[in-house]
């Protein structure tokens, strides 16, 4: 995606610029703290660190911004691959934005609370 490095799995999940812009903007709008920034050895090591030690909660809302930005970033690698198509980092932290808003209303107990439309 940047073109300045080998595509392995630690630098496209954690050192790539483009999946750190995408991944700053959607910390940015979802209000989640930013993954840290500093070197880390592994992939592993990256993501015990970026998870809050807080509490249960939003280490799993962490965990799932993570996984989308990734799924997202990992689909803008293949269309550029497949379809030599591209999108920037903002349109891609928009996708991910856009599907961690989706599934948080699918999962909310507010949605349950929606009033079926008249027959
Ligand atoms: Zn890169």
């Amino acid at each position: 995606l940047c073109l300045g490095a080998q595509e392995t799995a630690n630098h496209l999940c954690k050192d790539c610029p483009f999946t750190t812009e995408v991944r700053r903007l959607v910390c940015h709008w979802t209000g989640v703290a930013a993954a840290p920034s500093a070197p880390f050895g592994s992939l592993d090591e990256w993501w015990d660190a970026s998870l809050p030690r807080a509490d249960k909660v939003s280490r799993r809302r962490t965990s799932g911004n993570l996984i989308y930005v990734w799924w997202n970033v990992w689909k803008e690698r293949n269309r550029r691959i497949f379809t030599f198509a591209r999108l920037t980092y903002v349109e891609v932290a928009h996708l991910a934005f856009e599907e961690i808003n989706q599934c948080s209303l699918a999962f909310s107990t507010s949605a349950v609370g929606f009033a079926l439309e008249p027959d």
